[in-house]
């Protein structure tokens, strides 16, 4: 058996960064910039009023109360027609031009209006006071978000300020999805003898569309030779990476081995992985393509397991990420989380929740065994069990973060707060 850090040594170079290309901004929206991103215009582009209010210098307004002369007025996405001089005012709208002359902004409720011509300003308001200068946000020719900068919506929001329609990033991986198996139907038919629903397929392609890849459903493939190649090999033209569950046990008949053996030009690795679940993993690329091809277990919680372990990473590196894995963070066991020693990592599917102080308190989220998907379906986190009898309650444990928001109870309102 190997550590699941030497099989992930294994896949991660074979799964080099994808080709930079433009990419409109919208749909870069978690991809990973491949170039910086240089400011070739300032944020604001000038200077302008942060309120509504009236502009004018900031000297005339002390001693307050202060008679200003309003000499006109000017809008968000307008030009002010005249300067404001001395003992003047010009009524003006959050967003629009500071008039020259003018060196602050009285906020409109500071204000009266004595007469159609005379603002009275109540306080004394200082040079700068609710002005934006150009560049404050952005400067201009400064490097704003550097290589390998994920994209969030904020990202893409400075991306369009700056005038940007496209931006060069690692594309999304296309990443096809196949089961395989003389036992799998899909759909909501009758089940006849022997025969199961294929739940990998579906769960495998949400995880590949969560994580912001491209999910190409390849189907279900049964356990003969040629239906096998031939799908591989249709699914490899087509991807940049192709994941497979079931056949890839010690013990299989499937002629998984036999099909991926030959297509892979004798290259492909049948890995033992001290982790439980998801010990048997199969890796290697086709010869026709190049196309990494990852083998992942049948049992349904192997198998989501294992995409979380090793393709997961693996397409994250391709995507361009530089943080491959899932936060760890720290926990405490809530019940005890009893195991055997057998030299491998267990990894319980289990629930986090925020506690008093911020303490994550922990708890299994239901059946462990390898089949029972239910518990994967209520798990928020994977508890990282290294090899020994386990832990007692109240006492520390590791734990990879799955999804941060199911950290609070569905109907809200824990310790630490609650949803907010
Ligand atoms: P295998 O890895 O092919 O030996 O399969 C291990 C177990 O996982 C068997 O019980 C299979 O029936 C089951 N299994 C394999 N593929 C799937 C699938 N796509 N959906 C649900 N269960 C599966
Ligand atoms: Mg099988």
């Amino acid at each position: 058996m190997i550590s699941v850090e030497e099989a992930r040594g294994l896949l991660l170079p074979a799964c080099p960064p994808l080709e930079p290309r433009p990419v409109p901004i919208d749909p870069a929206l978690g991809c990973v910039l491949a170039q910086a991103v240089v400011a070739t215009e300032p944020i604001p582009p000038f200077t302008n009023s942060a309120m509504d209010g009236y502009a004018l210098r900031a000297e005339d307004t002390s001693p307050a109360p202060a008679r200003l002369r309003v000499v006109g007025a000017v809008m968000a996405g307008h030009h002010p027609e005249v300067a404001v001089g001395a003992g003047e005012a010009i009524r003006i709208m959050t967003g629009a031009p500071l008039p020259s002359g003018a060196d602050a902004v009285c906020i409109v409720e500071r204000t009266r209006m004595e007469s159609d011509a005379t603002v009275v300003v109540d306080v004394a308001v200082g040079v700068g006071d609710n002005v934006r200068y150009p560049g404050e946000d952005v400067a201009c020719g400064v490097e704003v978000f550097a290589v390998g900068t994920p994209l969030s919506p904020g990202h893409v929001g400075v991306l369009a300020g700056l005038g940007l329609e496209t931006v060069l990033v690692h594309p999304r991986p296309r990443v096809g999805v196949l089961s395989t198996g003389d036992e799998l139907v899909e759909g909501s038919g009758p089940l006849p003898p022997g025969k199961i629903r294929d739940s990998n397929r579906h769960a495998l392609l949400a995880q590949v569309r969560q994580a912001n890849f491209d999910a190409v459903d390849l189907g279900i493939v049964p356990d003969d030779e040629q239906g096998l190649a031939e799908a591989l090999e249709r699914g490899a033209a087509r991807c940049d990476m192709v994941v497979t569950s079931g056949g890839v046990s010690v013990g299989d008949h499937d002629m998984m081995k036999v099909v991926l053996d030959k297509l892979s030009g004798g290259t492909m690795q049948w890995l033992q992985v001290a982790v439980k679940p998801g010990k048997p993993l199969a890796f290697g690329s086709l010869v026709s393509t190049g196309t990494p091809v990852v083998g992942l277990p049948g049992n349904p919680v192997s198998a989501l397991v294992s995409f979380e372990l090793f393709a997961r990473p693996a397409l994250r590196r391709m995507a361009g990420h530089r943080r491959l894995g899932r936060p760890v963070l720290a926990g405490v066991a809530e019940v005890d989380l009893r195991r055997r020693r057998d030299g491998k990592l267990h990894l319980v599917r289990a629930t986090a929740v925020a506690g008093v102080g911020g303490t994550v308190h922990v708890r299994p989220s239901g059946g462990q065994n390898s089949h029972m998907l239910r518990a994967m379906a209520e798990a928020n986190c994977l508890v990282l069990l290294p090899d020994g009898d386990g832990v007692a309650a109240g006492e520390h444990v590791e734990l990879l973060l799955l999804d941060a928001d199911r950290m609070v109870p569905e109907a809200g309102g824990n310790e630490a707060g609650g949803l907010w």
